[in-house]
C-alpha cells in the first residue's frame, strides 16, 4: 500500500542502524528459558520470586476465574468491581502501610493514570534522569512542565524546585529501585526536599515490591516514609509474577483518581483470575517470609563473585545486576557468545544506557541455583576478558 511506504523506509533505516527488534516466542520454566530448541539459563525475567508458576498462585487464580469468570465484563465503575479487585486492594493497602490502594490495568496504566491526573497545563513535574518510559508517557499525557534531575541527586532537585515558578502545583517522581542499573534512589533525601519545598512526591516501586522491605512491603516502607510520600507504586507483573499495577495513598487520593484518572475509569477491570494471582502471590511471600532476603543474599553473592573477576556492576544494590561494557559492538559480542553457551543476558544499548555505557543486564531471580550464579559468574567474567584483550 503506497500509504505505507514511509514505514518500510523506517524499518529500513532501523536494520540498518542495527537497531532493529523483534518478538520471539519463548518457553520459560524455572529459570531456563527454551527457544529456538535450545534450553538456557535466563537472566532477563522480572518473575523475581518464582510466582508465576507457583502451584498455590495458580490455584488461587483458578478458583477466582471458576467463580468470577474469564472476564471483569465491565469497567471499575460500572459493574466491573468485584470481590477479588475489593480484596486485592484492602491487601496491598496493608503490605504497603497506606489506608487505601487503587488497582490499575497495569503499571504503565497505573502511572500515566496517576501523573496525569495529579499534574496538568501550568504545573511543574519533577523526575529523575532515569525514570522509566511510562512516567516520561504520563508527564507528556499531563501537559504539565517536565523537568529532570540528575540520577539521585537531592541537590539538583532542591536546585529546580527552587526555580520554580510559584504558580501550579508541583509533583516529584522517581523509582525505589532502577530498572537498568538496579541501585537504590536517595528516598529519605529525596522526599525530604520534595517536602520542604511543598512539592507532591510519587515513588515507582516496580522492582522493590516483593522483594524489599519488612514482608516485600518495599523501600518506602523500609525507611519508614508512608507518611512523607504520597503515592505509593507498584505492578503486580514483576515479583509477583502476574499481571496489573496499582498504588497506596491516602482515601482523598484514592477517590480523587476514581473520579479523575482516564487510564482507571476508561478501560475494563482486571480480570478476576488475575487479581486472583495477586492475591495468591501475596499469600505466598507472607507466608514464606524472607523471600527478598534470601534473592538479595544471592545477588550479592553474584555481584562479589562478578567484582573477584574484575568487573563493573555500577552502583547494583538489588536483584538486578548490570555489567558495565562500554563500547555497543563488544556488548553486542560477549552476549552474544554467552548465548552460544546456554546463558541469556540482554545487552542493553544507547539510547536506554547514556553514550559509552553499553552494559549486559541481568536479573537474578529465585530460580537460579548458587549453581547456575557461579557458572554464569565465571563465563561472563571470561567472555568480558576475552572481548577487552581484543
Ligand atoms: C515494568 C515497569 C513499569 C510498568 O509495569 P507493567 O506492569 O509492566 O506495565 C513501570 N515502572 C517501572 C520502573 C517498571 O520497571
Amino acid at each position: 500500500m503506497h500509504s505505507e511506504a514511509w514505514i518500510d523506509e523506517e524499518l529500513a533505516e532501523l536494520l540498518k542502524k542495527n537497531l532493529e527488534r523483534r518478538t520471539q516466542v519463548y518457553s520459560e520454566a524455572g529459570g531456563k528459558i527454551a527457544f529456538m530448541g535450545r534450553m538456557f539459563l535466563n537472566f532477563s525475567s522480572n518473575d523475581y520470586l518464582g510466582l508465576a508458576r507457583h502451584p498455590y498462585v495458580i490455584s488461587t487464580s483458578r478458583g477466582y476465574l471458576e467463580y468470577d469468570g474469564c472476564g471483569a465484563t465491565s469497567s471499575r465503575l460500572v459493574t466491573g468491581t468485584l470481590s477479588p479487585h475489593y480484596v486485592l486492594e484492602q491487601r496491598i493497602a496493608a503490605l504497603k502501610g497506606y489506608p487505601e490502594a487503587l488497582v490499575f490495568g497495569s503499571g504503565f496504566l497505573a502511572n500515566i493514570g496517576v501523573i496525569a491526573a495529579l499534574a496538568g497545563r501550568g504545573d511543574h513535574v519533577f523526575a529523575d534522569k532515569l525514570a522509566h518510559a511510562s512516567i516520561i508517557d504520563g508527564i507528556v499525557l499531563s501537559r504539565a512542565n517536565l523537568k529532570r534531575f540528575h540520577h539521585n541527586d537531592p541537590d539538583h532537585l532542591k536546585k529546580l524546585l527552587g526555580q520554580c515558578p510559584l504558580s501550579g502545583r508541583k509533583l516529584v517522581v522517581t523509582e525505589s529501585v532502577f530498572s537498568m542499573d538496579g541501585d537504590l534512589a536517595p528516598l529519605p533525601e529525596i522526599a525530604a526536599t520534595a517536602v520542604e519545598s511543598g512539592a507532591m512526591i510519587m515513588v515507582d516501586e516496580a522492582h522493590a515490591t516483593g522483594v524489599f522491605g519488612p514482608g516485600g512491603s518495599g523501600l518506602i516502607r523500609e525507611h519508614g516514609l508512608e507518611g512523607k510520600i504520597n503515592v505509593s507504586m507498584g505492578t503486580l507483573s514483576k515479583a509477583l509474577g502476574g499481571y496489573g499495577g496499582f498504588i497506596a495513598g491516602s482515601p482523598a487520593l484514592r477517590q480523587l483518581l476514581v473520579n479523575r484518572s482516564r487510564a482507571f475509569i476508561y478501560t475494563t477491570g482486571l480480570p478476576p483470575a488475575v487479581a486472583g494471582s495477586a492475591l495468591g502471590a501475596l499469600a505466598v511471600i507472607e507466608k514464606a517470609g524472607g523471600l527478598g532476603v534470601e534473592l538479595l543474599r544471592r545477588a550479592a553473592i553474584f555481584r562479589q563473585r562478578l567484582h573477584e573477576g574484575g568487573l563493573n556492576t555500577l552502583n547494583s544494590k538489588s536483584q538486578i545486576v548490570p555489567v558495565l561494557i562500554g563500547e555497543n559492538a563488544k556488548t553486542l559480542a560477549v552476549a552474544q557468545r554467552l548465548k552460544s553457551k546456554g546463558i541469556l543476558a540482554a545487552a542493553i544499548r544507547p539510547p536506554t544506557v547514556p553514550e559509552g555505557t553499553a552494559r549486559l543486564r541481568l536479573s537474578i531471580t529465585m530460580a537460579h541455583t548458587d549453581h547456575d550464579l557461579e557458572r554464569a559468574a565465571a563465563e561472563i567474567i571470561a567472555e568480558v576478558r576475552r572481548e577487552l584483550r581484543n
